[in-house]
């Protein structure tokens, strides 16, 4: 039977609601107009309220990468000593990056699908009392794992070190309270739990953080906060914003504020807990050792094409989810459950996700994921 619906189950980019679509379809305000400039505080201001934090956020014109970039090239000097947290194709990333720009970096290097510790961390930082910075991410979407964002925060607060969070797949999913937790630094961009195309990106410090920025030496210029700092008092950016996203931005927070933010965190925790039971109940094994809730990977059974997985769902049924990165591309699939989800974009997966495996020869009881997710929805 041919399929109608298409889905975006990936773990970003993400669905977007209607009403933020629509939004996408504004004339474009020039961005030193009075109107412009008002939304573009407004925005800012409800940034605070999505980090937990009284500090600005700084609204940049890339992907997520490009704030992370941001984060190093201002505030760590060549040779300055940095601790990643690398578990994965993101704390990768971090490592890439700091050593582009010099940094003498210490990896706390785990397995993909496990995470560290803040007792590891500890003990790392207490070896490397000179550490300028700690790298981490709040989900390390390549694994699932989830990731003790407060606690390493409580142990780096203690040192003179500050903590730099890769929040891009899990704010808006997961908790994160920037300010109470403690953590220095946060950088996301739009395409993930934001509902938003992609595009933006962003970041925002504490005093702690910008103190490295005040006395930093890096070459920098598109990405230079300071520039973005003395702008933002006119509430404009060195360089054209992204006009239209931040209009999105707008009406997508319009809806999370009507939501809650803790409802919003609430129903991935439920939506991620129904999609691991499911997948049990189809024969299938997790693949993170303590999953998140921002994304669900999935070992490929034995006996199984792993990349006929995620061609088969999509060309078939229309769904589009992901395979693994790195050496575990045809090992592991990967369930987005961030941004505009619930229960019925997450029921349509299983059922295809069902008739996928059923196509490429894996046993188990059709119907089983389904069954087992509606379970677990209808408990309270
Ligand atoms: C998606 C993602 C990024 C950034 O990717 P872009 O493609 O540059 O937006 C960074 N970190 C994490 C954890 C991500 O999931």
């Amino acid at each position: 039977m041919k399929t109608l619906y298409k889905f975006l189950l990936a773990p970003g980019p993400t669905p977007l609601p209607e009403e933020v679509r629509l939004e996408g379809a504004r004339e474009i305000t020039h961005h030193k107009h009075p109107v412009a400039k008002k939304m573009f505080r407004k925005v800012t201001d409800d940034m605070k309220w999505l980090l937990g934090t009284k500090y600005d956020s700084y609204l940049l014109a890339s992907s997520g990468s490009g704030a992370m970039e941001t984060a190093v090239q201002n505030l760590i000097n060549t040779g300055d000593k940095v601790i990643i947290i690398n578990a994965g194709n993101f704390g990768g990333r971090w490592v890439k990056i700091n050593k582009a720009y010099g940094a003498n970096v210490v990896e706390i290097k785990k397995d993909w699908g496990d995470m560290a510790t803040p007792a590891e961390l500890e003990a790392v930082l207490k070896a490397n009392p000179d550490t300028v910075a700690v790298f981490c991410q709040l989900s390390e979407t390549s694994t699932g794992a989830c990731s003790d964002t407060a606690g390493f925060a409580k142990i780096v607060s203690k040192t003179n070190a500050i903590l730099v969070v890769d929040g891009v797949s899990g704010i808006g999913v997961v908790p994160l309270k920037m300010d109470e937790w403690n953590v220095d630094v946060v950088v996301g961009g739009s395409q993930k739990g934001m509902m938003l195309p992609p595009g933006m990106a962003f970041i925002c410090m504490n005093e702690k953080a910008w103190k490295l920025v005040e006395n930093n030496k890096q070459h920098k210029f598109y990405f230079d906060l300071k520039l973005f700092q003395k702008k933002l008092v006119d509430n404009e950016t060195p360089w054209t914003p992204p006009i239209g996203i931040i209009y999105q931005a707008d009406k997508a927070f319009e809806m999370m504020k009507a939501e809650g933010l803790e409802n919003v965190w609430a129903r991935s925790t439920k939506l991620a807990k129904g999609i691991r039971t499911a997948m049990k109940a189809m024969n299938l094994e997790l693949f993170a050792k303590c999953p998140g809730d921002a994304v669900t990977t999935v070992k490929i059974p034995d006996g199984v094409d792993g990349k006929k997985v995620t061609s088969v769902i999509r060309d078939k049924y229309g769904i589009t989810i992901a395979g693994g990165q790195g050496d575990f591309s045809g090992k592991i699939f990967r369930l987005g459950h961030m941004g505009y989800m619930d229960m019925y974009s997450e029921l349509a997966c299983l059922a295809a996700l069902e008739l996928t495996f059923k196509e490429l020869g894996h046993k188990f009881e059709i119907g089983s994921g389904v069954s087992a997710f509606m379970k677990e929805m209808a408990q309270e």
